[in-house]
Formats: C-alpha cells, structure tokens, sequence
C-alpha cells in the first residue's frame, strides 16, 4: 500500500492526537514534531499516549511513521554552544524517537553561517559522529534533508549530502529525507527529468539510502533557491510531477509526507488540503468525497473553461507577477489559489453552503486536470 500522509500535530494527547488528525485525511503515514520545532521544551515521555496512538494507528492500517528533529539544531555552526546544544538535543530527541518505536528522524544538515560551505560539510559530520556515537543502543537512522540552498544551509545538492556521509564513522545510520520542492528550488529538474535526477542521486548517494519523500509544490520557479512550499497543483511542480514521483518505482515503499500549506482567506479559516491531496495522489477521491464532489469539480471544468482560464498557466503566471512585479504584488497580493476562490466566489459557481475549506478542496482537485478527474 502506498505510504502517504501529512505532518500533523503531536500537541495535547502526543502520539494519540496525532494518529487521530492523520485519520481524519486519510493517511496510511503520518510525521511529527516531538514538540515545538523551534525550541526544545519537551513533554516527559510518559505523556506522549504511546500505547493509545499505537492502538489507533493499527486499526488504521499505518505501520509507518516519521520524527521531524526542531530546526533550531544546526550541527553546522562553529559557535561552540549553538553545536553542543545541537548535538545534546538530538540525542535527546533521538532516545524520544526510539521510544515511540520510529526508525527515521527528519534533519537539516545545517547552515554554516559566516564560514563556508566546505566547512560547514565537516562540522555537520563531526556533530553527527558525536550524535550517532551516543545514541548507538538506539535502532533510529537521521535522515539528512535535501534543502531548497536558503542562505546558507547545507544539503542543496546530492555532492554535499554525500560529503556529509563520507565523513562519518557510522554513517550505517544515516538515510535521506528528499523534498520535492527543496530539490525543484535548488535546480533538479523533477518536472522534466525526474529518471534522470534519480539516476543522479543514485550514482552520487544511493536511492537505497532513501528513507521518507517530503511531497511539496513550490511558489517559485526551478533554481530559485528560496523554500517556500505551496499546495500541491498549486506550485511550480505541479499535480502531475508529484504524482510521477509519488508513484515512481524507485522510491517504492516509502513514506510520502505532505508539509504543503493550509489555505485560507483569514487565520481562522485556514484548513490543510492534506485530505484532498492524498486522495488525489492515491486516485480515491471519487471513494472518499462522493459524487456530488465531482460534479462541482466538473463545474469548476467548465466555468474556467468558457474563460480560457487553464490552471498550470494561471498558476504559474500568477506566481511569476507576485515575483517580478512589485507594483502589481503591492495592488493585488493575493496568491493563484486566493484568486481563484474569489473568482468562484464572485460568480456563485458553487452552492453558497460550501465552507470555504470545501470550496478549496475542489479548487484542489480541479488543479489536477480533466485526466485526473476520469480516473478519480
Ligand atoms: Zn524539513
């Protein structure tokens, strides 16, 4: 069964509260935080509901989850506090990430601030022969993330992930976290070239050290180097590209974790799109919404249609103006997706009865194209 879930949240009840919100989309996996991922206040272990979460995620069918580490650990830093803190800290979270019974955590390599990246390579691999030499009664593997090459983080190319991993005594234990819009927005070419970027990561660090997908669209164009996701259908990746990916024999097996985010006009309306994606990437969305969805979806085929409006094209021009053209951000600054629901909105396309999340879920899977629909 294909593994494909979200990040949810590991609040309140812990492993419980998670297992439940995964439910609610759909999911066969799902990732956590152990806490907040920007600092490191943690619950005591015996507080997390394991036994509960585990009863639900049996009666769900997952088998599989995944630990995100907090990204106020950078291994890369030559600041002496900021790399031990670092390093106690993943220890810590990795002895959490055992107890919980998972194999992967989630890591960004780490940035090298004012040093330089060949520096940076060698004191991430330094904080993680530390981590790894202590934590080695555990069964947990780091799975170092592909970045999108903010600033200065390393892990922007497959050469530097294997650099990191030369230099580690027992790099048994690391494994790789790839995301789809972290690699799109350093360069690799997912839309066009997927085989071939796979081929690529496979010479240099081996599709065996695969562990979890990350499946993000991005709101900038291929190269951009700037780490912001977008729904899926909604970015520059788009519906069909993530599909190929989710579905590619070669990452067959792993978790898919969906980070895309939630979308709405204010912050209290917001609402994930995880259930909608996960039902579109499995091809269940006809199971799981009923008919009466499709057919609004069907209408939303044909209102856009009578304007010529094409979604990739929408979508990808929309972004392009919010980039290049500051005085046309500053007039209108709503995104494609924003845009979109107010143009549904507007013209009473769909039942007003629809909340705002529901309208969002078929704008969602309109995204998809027409071929998704036949086959939804
Ligand atoms: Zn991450």
């Amino acid at each position: 069964m294909l593994k494909i879930g979200s990040h949810v949240s590991f609040s309140d009840k812990g492993l419980q509260t998670a297992a439940k919100e995964a439910m609610t989309y759909g999911s066969s996996t799902f990732m956590i935080y152990t806490g907040a991922p920007q600092n490191t206040r943690r619950k005591p272990i015996e507080s997390l509901y394991i036994e509960e979460g585990k009863a639900l995620m049996n009666t769900a069918g997952i088998e599989e989850i995944v630990v995100h580490a907090p990204y106020i650990v950078n291994l890369g830093s030559y600041k002496e506090d900021t790399f031990e803190l670092g390093v106690n800290f993943l220890q810590e979270e990795i002895r959490r990430t055992d107890y919980i019974g998972v194999r992967n955590i989630v890591l960004h390599p780490g940035a090298y601030t004012d040093k330089d990246a060949e520096f940076g390579i060698a004191r991430i691999a330094e904080g993680l022969n530390e981590v790894l030499a202590g934590t080695s009664n555990t069964n947990v593997n780091i799975a170092l993330e592909t970045m999108a090459g903010k600033g200065t983080e390393i892990g922007r190319s497959f050469e530097e992930i294997a650099a990191i991993m030369d230099k580690v005594t027992y790099n048994e234990r690391l494994t790789v976290c790839m995301d789809t819009c972290h690699m799109h927005d350093a360069g690799y070419d997912l839309v066009d070239d997927l085989d071939g970027v796979l081929e690529q990561f496979d010479r240099t660090v081996g599709l065996d050290r695969v562990a979890v997908v990350h499946i993000n669209d991005s709101k900038n164009p291929r190269g951009a180097g700037k780490d912001r996701h977008a729904p899926i259908g909604a970015g520059w990746l788009g519906q069909s590209a993530i599909s190929n990916i989710v579905h590619h024999e070669a990452l067959k097996g792993r978790p898919f974790i969906l980070e895309t985010p939630w979308i709405g006009k204010e912050d209290k309306t917001v609402r994930p799109m995880y259930e909608v994606e996960i039902a579109l990437l499995r091809g269940e969305v006809r199971n799981r919404f009923g008919e009466d969805f499709l057919e609004d979806v069907e209408r939303l085929h044909h209102f856009f249609g009578k304007q010529e409006i094409d979604s990739r094209d929408f979508i990808l021009n929309t972004w392009t103006l919010l980039k290049n053209d500051a005085k046309a951000k500053k007039a209108d600054p709503r995104e494609p997706m924003e845009r979109l629901y107010d143009m549904i909105i507007a013209e009473g396309v769909l039942s007003r009865e629809l909340a705002e999340e529901q309208v969002n879920q078929r704008l969602t899977t309109w995204f998809a194209g027409k071929s998704f629909l036949a086959q939804a």
